[in-house]
């Protein structure tokens, strides 16, 4: 077995206010009952980071409190067992989720744990710890080199997979939960609206699964990175009608899934129009805008399908085996690496799409 040095304190990146980013030094956490130290290797700046630095999660409770080290897109080494950890070893390579359910619950019974109808007990209220964890948001985070993990947000990263890819796990699980309640028609047409990172494993997904043609509703240099990617087709919204232009693709009988990752206001309008009778629609993104507007004379007359899909439960294994096979083409994704310490720098580059930017990746 190796063994790891562990220092008391480490470097982490905190919030210490809206807009307001520290490095620190804070104690290293020491792994409890089922859980195990991580030496945090690689965190990708995922699109709700931003939003979460800036306050737009007021209405929720992330971040819980002040410092908070975020950062719930994460990869890294686990370098110490807490008591009763049987299931993994010291000089693991692992990729982590950020849902851990409390595993009581019916939801979590079902499977369904990231929609864990005890969100949020974890005792720190002074009411019951159910066990429910949701890192990075709620819960400490991976912007820090070392942070402490339940072994059920854990998978085996395989050896041909790097730290900065597996830390897309998250990212390209949230994709694949949505493609996959949406289901995929073997040999028919998928869309997939918004070619963010997200959008973008979607888009390799739907044709790992068998869509004979994909679809990708977009601009600039991330339509590009679509075609790249090896989108069928790429209909630019700014200089086309998407909507027009799928019924033409299809001989005006629309799309049979459309995967919506954009969470532009009227794009679940759109996603709807453009699907074939008794088509899947699929709500991958966050609106931040609000409610936003579904045509439900649309949904009834034509039997649309919409499903509703909360990050990423129950699919880390098979996306790491698409990063392992090249179906998800992971290392094309990160464009940046920076250290912990160029942490607002990574940021502003991702929010702001500089550079090129599709994934940023932080390395501790
Ligand atoms: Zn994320
Ligand atoms: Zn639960």
């Amino acid at each position: 077995m190796e063994n790891f040095n562990i220092p008391e304190t480490m470097k982490a990146m905190t919030l210490v206010a809206y807009d307001k980013l520290q490095l620190a030094t804070v104690p290293v956490p020491k792994p409890g009952p089922g859980e195990v130290l991580c030496r945090i290797k690689s965190v990708a700046i995922c699109g709700s980071d931003p939003k979460m630095i800036h306050g737009d999660y007021a209405w929720t409770n992330w971040p819980p409190y002040y410092p908070f080290i975020m950062g719930h897109e994460w990869a890294g080494q686990i370098v110490a067992l807490g008591e009763g950890v049987n299931d993994f070893k010291v000089g693991d390579r692992v990729a982590g989720e950020a849902h851990v359910g409390c595993g009581k619950c019916d939801n979590c019974k079902k499977g369904h744990y990231t929609v864990c109808l005890n969100y949020g007990k974890d005792g720190h209220d002074g009411g019951l710890d159910m066990g429910h964890r949701h890192y990075g948001f709620y819960w400490q985070g991976a912007n820090a080199e070392y942070n402490v993990y339940k072994t059920s947000a854990l998978h085996i990263i395989p050896d041909n997979v790097s730290y900065d890819v597996a830390a897309m796990t998250d990212c390209a699980g949230v994709a694949f939960h949505g493609v996959e309640m949406a289901g995929v028609t073997p040999g028919g047409t998928c869309v997939v609206i918004g070619p963010g990172p997200i959008g973008l494993c979607a888009m390799q997904e739907c044709k790992a699964l068998g869509a004979a043609r994909v679809i990708v509703v977009g601009r600039g240099a991330k339509l590009e990175k679509a075609r790249e990617l090896g989108a069928d087709v790429c209909i630019d919204f700014e200089k086309e009608d998407p909507v027009q232009r799928v019924l033409e693709l299809t001989n005006g009988i629309g799309a049979d899934e459309v995967m919506e990752c954009s969470g532009a206001a009227d794009s679940p309008m759109k996603a709807c129009k453009m699907a074939r009778k008794t088509g899947k629609v699929a709500l991958i993104a966050t609106y931040h805008a609000g409610d936003v507007m579904i045509p439900a004379n649309t949904v009834n007359f034509n039997e649309l399908t919409i499903v509703g899909s909360k990050a990423n439960p129950n699919v880390s294994e098979q996306v790491l085996h698409f990063f392992s096979t090249g179906a998800i083409q992971g290392d094309k994704l990160v464009t940046h690496t920076f250290p912990l310490e160029d942490y607002e720098k990574a940021v502003d580059i991702f929010e702001h799409k500089k550079d090129g930017s599709i994934k940023v990746v932080i390395n501790p």
